[in-house]
Formats: structure tokens, C-alpha cells, sequence
């Protein structure tokens, strides 16, 4: 019941990207199941008749010269279906697909990449689904041509030798059984061997992806990885073994039950009935011979279809999984919309625990950011930094407290309209294969107002020297995935093309997660000048190991273990001589030896 309704839904999602191709492929199933039925039982039989009756062979011709324009015709539209029409449905079917998964992929909640039983439906359904979508309408439509042709024949056997049906549907139902078995088997098989796909996966990426490439040959990572891939290989190989072992028997077993029901039995009896009591004649032994064939090779591919029917549902009910998951997080439609272009930004006992974590990462936080102060957040690395933007952003919900902005809880406001009030660049920020400009703006420009946006962006922070080397300037494109004469910037200079989308974004409040980690000192001192200027309006909130770069900062706070140590300005914090002095004094000197050294 759940394979029907599974693949019913998809079946109308391919309806509604591609009706003509429905309809064509059901067409198509039906000409092909129809022509055997024609041309074994139905011309066989006018032949074998011809004969017995002795007809002109004029008639014999002209029925002939009929089937010959049948046949002509019918192998003109399945070789332009076949080869031409049906490659467009399959495109269409896997846009539509493409499309629906990748929309809910960022409507997905970040907490989804963390639940490994979401990812891996996740990770199976994406597998699949360039296949799925065209072999489910073919199982379907060719199940529905079957069913039809096996009508007929039915309808046909009944005409003369009723007993033969029960014969024939006894051994089509055991191999139904058989069948589910096996799909069972295989789809058990192909669950179980998930894990071992993922790390297939993982390292055919890391092998194959440019971001792993300097560190793969300059360590050697290769060989744990290496190791990992035999591992998964031989463990892939023992749950192989073991299903499909079972699955071929069952294949054995489904083989023997058919030939003898079906040839053995069914046939046998009507053989009999000719030879020893001469119930019909010649033509009709043709006739119900061929109709018994024709619906036993009916059953056999429907049965066979039926596994695949089976199997394919399974592999929808991953995809229906994805696609009909609720985010937590939504786009809340009726909600607020921000009103003030100046904000107050409130943390209030605000705590947080990653899924599947037992300790919490944020504990009791209480921050007031008021519109146009300069925040830092400082601390090691694993404090929480990071974690604190996430929550502000909403990009998780907090466990325990509430994010107030002017006052309002943020989960009443309208989620789009929340988060365009923050510019943010994060640590580990992605550069997209596109040009510049709408690098910055992440989004095309729409007019000459953009492009400004763009250009003023990049010259506060600080890449318009580099810009102005390049031949297209603001329209290079990064990257060389779409473009052989794609440029590669720097780390340096890749992140201050982040720094710029928060310029362009032209939202009230900044938020800096580390956005000059890949900076040298001096260039990092500039950068935090020219982000200062270009913000001096807005609200900044600056992300940073390296305290020195915080000094300017109106409050920082200290984060430890998830908590706030200490706050208050760089003098107020160095006066009282605390964690943030003896990190910041450390620093100093680290920095001041490695100087020496140089
Ligand atoms: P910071 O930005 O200060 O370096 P983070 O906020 O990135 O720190 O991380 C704080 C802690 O939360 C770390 O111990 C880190 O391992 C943990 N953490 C970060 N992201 C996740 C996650 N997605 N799932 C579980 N733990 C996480």
C-alpha cells in the first residue's frame, strides 16, 4: 500500500512537470504490449484459419498490406518517442526534481547536516534521484500496458480453457511474494550499506575537490583515508554477500515455481484436450497456446515490474521524507517585519546545546547591544563565538532564553525580513563561481545602482588596488568551474570579498566572524580601519581571536567554555588585570618574539 501511494506521488509530481510525456510514454507501453498480443495470437491465428478454411490469397494479402502500414506506423512513433522525445521528458522530470530538491535543501534547517539519520535519507534520495524520477513513469506505464494485455489474454483463455487462469495467477501471486522478498533484500542491503557509501563519498570528495589538494600532498592524510575507503569496501562487500546470496536463491526459487506452473501445467492441459479429446480445432490451440504464453510472459514481466514498482517506492519514500520535511525554522509568513532602520539587539538568559550534545555550548548569556556600538566577542577557539552568531542569525533556535531585537522576541519576526537586517560574514565563509560584483551582492545586479553598491563595497574593504589590476575589473569571474580563464584571489583577498557583502548588504547591524583570520597584521590593522569607517553608522559586531584587534571595540566581552568571563572596554578590562589581560599581554609577547625572529 505505502509502494502505491509512493509511487502515485510521484507520479503526479512528473504530471505536473510533464503531462505530454505521461501520456506519451503510457502510449508507448500500450502499442508495444498490444503489437505482441497482435502479432502472435491475433495474426497467427487469422493465418492458421486461412488455412483450415482454405481463403483466397487475395484476402491474405490485403490483411497483410494492413499490418504492414500498422507495423510501419507504430515503429515510426516509438523510434521518434524512443530516440528524440523521451530524452526531453527526462530532462524535464529531472529539472523539476533537481529543482524541488535543492530548494528544500536551503530551506532545511543547518541542524539537518548534524542528524546523520536525515543525512543519509538526504544522501540516498540525492544519489537517486537523476534515476528515479523517468524509471518510475516507465515501471508504471509499462505495468499499465501489461495489465491490459494480460486482460485480454485472459478474456481470450476463458473463451476455451477456463482452468488455465487459476493456474497461471497461483504461480503469478507466489512470485509477487517472492519478489517483494527480494526487493526487500536488496533495499536492506543498500540501507545497511549507507555508512559505507558516505565514506566512499567522503573520500572520492577529498581526493577529488581542489580544497583538499595542498594539504593531501603536503601530508599525509592520504593513507588514513585510504585505509578508511578498504575498510568500507570490505565491509560494503560482507553485507553485499550476504543479501544478494539470499536475494539469488529467492531468484532460484521464483524461476522454478513459474516454469513449472506455468509450462508445465497450463500447457500440458491444453496439449491434452487436442491431442486426446480433440476439444478444438487447430487454429484454436494456436489461439489459446499463444494467449497462455502471451499472459504468462504478462505475469512474468508484471511480477518483475511489481519489484521494481516495490523498490521504487521505497526509494521515493526517501525523497518524500526530504521533500515533506517541516523545518523548524520557517519563514514565518504572517510574522513582523523590523521596522526601525537602527536596532537593540538583547540576549536574555540565552543558552544552547547542539542536537545529539549533552553539555550545552552557550550558557546563560545576557548581552543589550544598543543601535550603532561597537561590540567584540574574544576568546579561544571553541568558547562559543561562532554558536552566538548562529543563534543571533537564527540559524538555530535557542535551548533556553530569548534573542530580543527592539524589544520583540525574534522568532515573531517574519524570518527573511530578520535576517536582511544583518550583514554577516562567517569565518568559513564560500566564494561562489561567479563574477565579482555579484560575489558581492550575492545576487545579479539589477542597474547601475547595484554596480555602485558593488564598487563602494570592495573599495571599503580594501581589494579595489587588486580589482583595478584585473581586465574586467568588477566582472572577473572567480573560480575556473564555469570559466577556463577564471581568477583564483587569494585567501586574504577572498576574504575581504566577504567583508564587502556586508558593505553592500547595507543592513544596520555588521556581524564579523573572523573575517580577517587569513590576514597578515598590518593588512588586518587596514582592514579593521576601513570596516570602521565604512560602519561607523552601524552596529558592529566583531568576531576575534586575536584581541588586538578589539582595543577600539565600545564593549568587549570574554567568552570561556560558553560563558562570559569578563566585559567592558580594552582599558577597563586591562585595568582590572583579569583572563582578558593575561590573554592579551601573551598575545603581545608571542607577537613581539616572532617579530624579533623575523
Ligand atoms: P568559536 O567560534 O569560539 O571557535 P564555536 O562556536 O565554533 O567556537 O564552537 C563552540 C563549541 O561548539 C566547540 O566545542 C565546538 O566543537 C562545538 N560545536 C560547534 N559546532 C557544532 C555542531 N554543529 N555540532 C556540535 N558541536 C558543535
Amino acid at each position: 500500500m505505502k509502494s502505491l501511494k509512493n509511487n502515485l506521488y510521484m507520479l503526479r509530481l512528473i504530471w505536473q512537470a510533464c503531462p505530454s510525456g505521461v501520456i506519451c510514454e503510457m502510449i508507448h507501453s500500450l502499442i508495444h504490449r498490444f503489437s505482441e498480443l497482435f502479432y502472435s495470437v491475433f495474426l497467427l491465428r487469422f493465418i492458421v484459419k486461412a488455412i483450415e478454411n482454405g481463403t483466397e490469397f487475395s484476402q491474405v494479402v490485403m490483411l497483410l498490406l494492413m499490418v504492414l502500414v500498422y507495423s510501419a506506423s507504430t515503429g515510426i512513433f516509438t523510434a521518434l518517442y524512443w530516440h528524440w522525445y523521451r530524452r526531453k521528458i527526462k530532462l524535464k522530470i529531472d529539472e523539476m526534481l533537481l529543482k524541488k530538491m535543492y530548494e528544500k535543501a536551503v530551506e532545511c534547517d543547518l541542524s539537518c547536516y548534524e542528524n546523520p539519520e536525515f543525512y543519509n535519507k538526504y544522501t540516498r534520495a540525492n544519489s537517486e534521484i537523476l534515476q528515479r524520477g523517468i524509471k518510475i513513469l516507465e515501471n508504471c506505464s509499462r505495468m499499465f500496458g501489461i495489465a491490459a494485455s494480460a486482460i485480454i489474454s485472459t478474456f481470450i483463455i476463458a473463451l476455451w480453457e477456463p482452468i488455465v487462469i487459476p493456474i497461471v495467477v497461483v504461480c503469478a501471486i507466489g512470485s509477487i511474494i517472492i519478489d517483494k522478498k527480494r526487493s526487500k533484500l536488496k533495499y536492506k542491503c543498500m540501507v545497511e550499506t549507507t555508512p559505507q557509501t558516505r565514506t566512499q563519498d567522503y573520500v572520492n570528495r577529498t581526493v577529488y575537490l581542489q580544497d583538499y589538494a595542498k594539504e593531501l600532498r603536503l601530508g599525509n592524510m592520504f593513507f588514513p583515508l585510504l585505509k578508511h575507503f578498504n575498510e568500507s569496501v570490505k565491509q560494503a562487500m560482507k553485507i553485499t554477500h550476504h543479501y544478494y546470496g539470499i536475494a539469488a536463491w529467492l531468484r532460484v526459487l521464483r524461476e522454478l515455481f513459474m516454469s513449472f506452473g506455468t509450462y508445465l501445467v497450463a500447457q500440458g492441459i491444453i496439449i491434452f484436450r487436442y491431442i486426446e479429446q480433440q476439444a478444438y480445432k487447430l487454429s484454436d490451440v494456436v489461439t489459446i497456446l499463444n494467449a497462455a504464453t502471451t499472459l504468462q510472459m504478462n505475469i512474468y514481466s508484471f511480477t518483475w515490474n511489481m519489484s521494481i514498482f516495490i523498490e521504487n517506492g521505497l526509494y521515493v519514500e526517501n525523497l518524500k521524507t526530504f521533500f515533506e520535511y517541516k523545518p523548524k525554522i520557517t519563514e514565518n509568513k504572517n510574522g513582523l517585519v523590523p521596522q526601525n532602520k537602527k536596532h537593540r539587539l538583547t540576549l536574555r538568559n540565552v543558552s544552547f546545546t547542539y542536537e545529539g550534545q549533552t553539555k550545552p555550548t552557550l550558557k546563560n548569556i545576557n548581552i543589550d547591544i544598543p543601535e550603532g556600538q561597537k561590540v567584540a566577542f574574544v576568546g579561544h577557539n571553541g568558547a562559543g563565538k561562532s554558536t552566538l552568531v548562529k543563534l543571533i542569525m537564527r540559524l538555530y533556535d535557542v535551548s533556553e532564553g530569548e534573542i530580543l531585537l527592539d524589544g520583540v522576541n525574534i522568532k515573531d519576526y517574519r524570518l527573511s525580513d530578520y535576517r536582511h537586517s544583518f550583514g554577516t560574514v562567517f569565518q568559513d565563509f564560500k566564494i561562489f563561481a561567479s563574477s565579482i560584483e555579484e560575489n558581492v551582492l550575492l545576487h545579479p545586479a539589477q542597474d547601475d545602482n547595484d554596480s555602485n553598491i558593488a564598487y563602494e563595497a570592495v573599495s571599503a574593504s580594501g581589494l579595489m588596488d587588486k580589482v583595478n589590476t584585473l581586465e574586467h575589473g568588477m566582472d572577473t569571474q572567480l573560480t575556473r568551474e564555469f570559466d577556463d580563464e577564471g581568477t583564483m584571489l587569494s585567501g586574504g583577498e577572498f576574504q575581504k570579498i566577504a567583508v564587502a557583502r556586508v558593505f553592500a548588504k547595507q543592513s544596520s547591524i555588521a556581524i564579523l566572524d573572523e573575517p580577517s583570520s587569513a590576514l597578515d597584521p598590518i593588512s588586518e590593522y587596514e582592514m579593521f580601519e576601513n570596516m570602521m569607517k565604512a560602519c561607523s553608522d552601524k552596529t558592529v559586531m566583531f568576531i576575534s581571536h586575536r584581541l588586538s584587534s578589539a582595543v577600539n571595540a565600545d564593549v568587549i566581552y570574554l567568552l570561556e567554555q560558553g560563558e562570559i568571563v569578563e566585559q567592558g572596554t580594552h582599558s577597563e578590562l586591562m585595568s582590572k588585570n583579569g583572563k582578558y589581560a593575561e590573554m592579551f599581554n601573551m598575545q603581545a609577547k608571542q607577537y613581539k618574539e616572532s617579530e624579533v625572529q623575523e
